[in-house]
């Protein structure tokens, strides 16, 4: 939240316009959308092309010699040269369509069980997701490998310090988001990946929660895999991409068998096609492919430096009505931030207050946002979040800050 920052001028009034479902009333009362870090809302623009591509040229790819399927791989493919383009990727193939942020994590652990033995060492970070604990709690299990955890402190940031202490020869992989989805907590990557670099350890970054605000320049961080899920970026579900690099993509072996991911099949022996349709085994989703690029186009179109501007605007407005609030407690304080807040009033449980607010149709995300670890660090059983996205208001801000001193007085 910098006040050097300079002011641009933010059009929300008419990206709202793209946006049907913020029309919508629920309960009677217009919706009020704050839980974005659990999935965005689809502009019309990408809402079309999904309409389209169902309307005009469904097909399977990559083995018709027919008209339709010929546009559909050609679309397909183009979408993987957007998201290439979006991160900076050096080559096309580096772009493994996954469906979503979990089976992009899955690969990479599934895949490294071959690399990995006993007295192995990986690193997680104290501010994960359950679906980047848990593939790699499994890693652990069948390699003999062992899992060790970098610690946070009470804002919410984690301790690097304590990061290097666990750092050695028998590094193999760090696993790490980039923005967590219960604290909004911006880790601090570039860091974390030089230094597990120096052990010639492998990093993982877990992008579901960073791509939405920023944009990531996979070669300048030099990060050897990326992952995200298209529904947090505008885009539809079922669908998202694991970025790795060349190197490793050609030395892990594949994680699902089947059509696609092979060059040829006898019962003798198999051979797997090349990069990326070696880590692409079945039909895909093919028109969220589609849909994933052309919701990076539509978000590309608004500007992502213009997007993160707007977006802090609305955190430190939120924040600071939050907090004149008594007994109100933020969960996440650290310097570096995106739109997410997490909270707590007195002893009210997180539940009633979400319950409340979705009457006055406002949309909260209330428990342990898939981050039990967190919760136990806090000793709370979960909190409230609310997260704001670019086509979100201060009026929206305003009206959601009435409704909860509403609740508050109701339930003391
Ligand atoms: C949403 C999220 C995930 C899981 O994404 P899916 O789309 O459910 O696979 C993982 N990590 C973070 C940080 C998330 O926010």
């Amino acid at each position: 939240m910098s006040t050097t920052q300079k002011h641009i001028d933010f059009h929300v009034e008419a990206i709202r316009k793209d946006f049907p479902i913020l029309n919508r009333e629920v309960n009677g009362k217009p919706l009020i959308y704050f839980d974005n870090a659990a999935t965005s809302q689809t502009p019309q623009q990408v809402i079309d092309v999904i309409v389209d591509y169902y309307s005009n040229y469904n097909a399977n790819i990559h083995r018709g010699v027919h008209a339709l399927s010929q546009e559909a791989t050609d679309a397909y493919e183009q979408a993987r040269i957007k998201i290439q383009k979006h991160f900076n990727a050096k080559h096309a193939h580096e772009i493994i369509y996954t469906s979503g942020t979990t089976h992009g994590i899955n690969l990479v652990a599934n895949s490294f069980s071959s690399l990995l033995k006993k007295g192995d060492e990986v690193i997680v970070s104290a501010l994960e997701h359950h679906s980047n604990i848990v593939p790699w709690q499994m890693l652990c299990e069948r390699t003999g490998a062992t899992l060790k955890v970098i610690p946070m402190n009470t804002d919410g940031e984690l301790i690097l310090s304590e990061f290097e202490r666990l750092l050695n020869a028998n590094t193999k992989l760090v696993f790490v988001n980039h923005i967590s989805n219960a604290l909004g907590t911006i880790n601090p990557i570039e860091a974390i990946i030089e230094k597990a670099h120096a052990v010639n350890a492998a990093v993982l970054v877990d992008g579901a929660q960073s791509c939405p605000h920023i944009r990531p320049d996979v070669q300048a961080l030099d990060v050897d895999f990326y992952v995200c899920s298209a529904h947090k970026i505008c885009g539809p579900t079922g669908v998202g991409m694991l970025y790795g690099k060349e190197e490793w993509l050609k030395k892990l072996p594949p994680y699902q068998g089947g059509g696609e991911m092979i060059a040829e099949v006898s019962f003798e022996k198999t051979t797997y096609a090349d990069l990326p349709h070696k880590f692409e085994a079945g039909t895909p989703n093919v028109c969220g492919g589609i849909a994933f690029g052309a919701a990076l186009d539509y978000m590309n179109a608004i500007g992502f430096d213009a997007i993160a501007s707007y977006e802090n605007e609305l955190l430190e407005y939120a924040t600071n009505q939050m907090l004149q609030i008594d007994g109100l407690k933020i969960y996440g304080t650290a310097k570096e931030k995106t739109s997410v807040i997490s909270f707590n009033v007195g002893n009210i449980h997180p539940y009633d207050i979400g319950t409340i607010l979705d009457k006055m149709g406002i949309a909260l995300r209330t428990g342990h946002h898939c981050a039990q670890p967190i919760m136990d660090f806090y000793q709370i059983p979960g909190t409230i979040r609310a997260s704001f996205m670019f086509y979100n208001t201060k009026e929206e801000i305003d009206t959601f800050i009435a409704a909860l001193k509403k609740a508050v007085m109701m339930l003391s």
